[in-house]
């Protein structure tokens, strides 16, 4: 693996201060957010699509200029101390955006040589190999799948070696695999002392994978929430009525929980991230079991997720 410089300060990794971005055209899209992501956690930026979450990622990258508030990166004002704050800082964006023309090898060297690393500091083919890409290190970036070229610009973003890592969506769009394959890439970075942030709009990516989440909607920090509230919003149950008493709850892999609530009632727990009620449903039927009756039934704490997340806060 990697190795990383890990130093600990006293300072945040990344600090926020009252942030906000009106776009020309008049969209409020950030509106006064404050947070701080401490040193050495895994901290999720929660929200739909259109929250304002690549918004943030690029101020931080200096792609989109702020209205007005302040941030810094390690300590350093992105503002004030632009070289510093920069150096600090790696961020992989939501598009995918690089030269056709270029092998991956040579794409991080041209990365490397815009932060100024040093010929003998340089690490490229070590970075292809963590990303699973030195085979591909002299073939045209255009030769390469989506998930390869996702993890090319990982690699890009980490030529300077930064203490802290953004990633913007890093798993919108991608299959199961690939998605399993960043999680536990982003689990090693952090295991050896990289701040990591990303922005999700999956609760169960949120809940399986971050320390801290913040949930932000229509450009406002909206709430805080811990990982067990994340969880409980992620889950579902449908009470079955069947038409035959059971000894024992129907098992089934999708299933978060079976519990048999009476002799031919039973209550069916599931990640509505992964299936719905008709799935459930069709795996019971598929057990020979017959259906009398169905109720479902939401936490309620969902309710008060979903409130958070998708009601009409202005
Ligand atoms: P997210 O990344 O959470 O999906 P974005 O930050 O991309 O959200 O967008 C936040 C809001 O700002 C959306 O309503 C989006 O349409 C708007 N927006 C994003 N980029 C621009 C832009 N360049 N000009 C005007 N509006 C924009
Ligand atoms: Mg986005």
């Amino acid at each position: 693996m990697l190795g990383y410089r890990m130093i600990m300060t006293d300072t945040n990794a990344i600090s926020i201060r009252n942030l906000s971005k009106i776009y020309q055209g008049g969209k409020l899209a950030l509106d006064d957010v404050s947070f701080d992501v401490p040193q050495g956690s895994i901290f999720g930026l929660l929200g739909p699509n259109g929250a304002g979450k690549s918004t943030l990622i690029n101020i931080l990258s200096g792609l989109v200029m702020k209205s007005s508030g302040s941030a810094s990166i390690w300590g350093f004002d992105i503002d004030k101390d632009v070289r510093n704050a920069k150096a600090h800082i790696g961020i992989v964006p939501q598009e995918i955006m690089f030269d056709p023309f270029f092998t991956p090898l040579e794409a991080l060297e041209l990365q490397a040589g815009l932060y100024g690393v040093p010929k003998s500091k340089r690490r490229s083919m070590e970075l292809l190999r963590a990303m699973r890409l030195e085979d591909k290190a002299d073939a045209y970036s255009r030769t390469l799948s989506g998930g390869m070229k996702r993890r090319l610009l990982i690699a890009k973003a980490m030529v300077h070696s930064p203490p802290v890592i953004v990633l913007d969506e890093p798993t919108a769009g991608v299959d199961i695999e690939l998605r399993q394959q960043l999680w536990d890439y982003v689990t090693r970075l952090n295991n050896n002392g990289t701040t990591v942030v990303l922005t999700t709009h999956y609760l169960e990516e949120a809940e399986q994978l971050c320390d801290e989440i913040a949930i932000i909607n229509h450009g406002k920090l909206i709430a805080k929430p811990t990982k067990e509230l994340v969880g409980m919003a992620r889950e579902k149950a449908v009470l079955l009525t069947l038409d035959k008493p059971l000894t024992a709850p129907p098992r089934h892999a999708a299933f978060e929980k079976a519990e048999l609530i009476a002799d031919q009632v039973v209550e069916i727990t599931y990640n509505k991230d992964r299936m719905n009620a008709g799935e459930v449903l069709a795996a019971v039927q598929g057990m020979g079991l017959g259906i009398v009756d169905v109720t479902t039934k939401e936490a309620d704490l969902e309710d008060v997720f979903l409130s958070l997340t998708s009601g009409d806060a202005e």
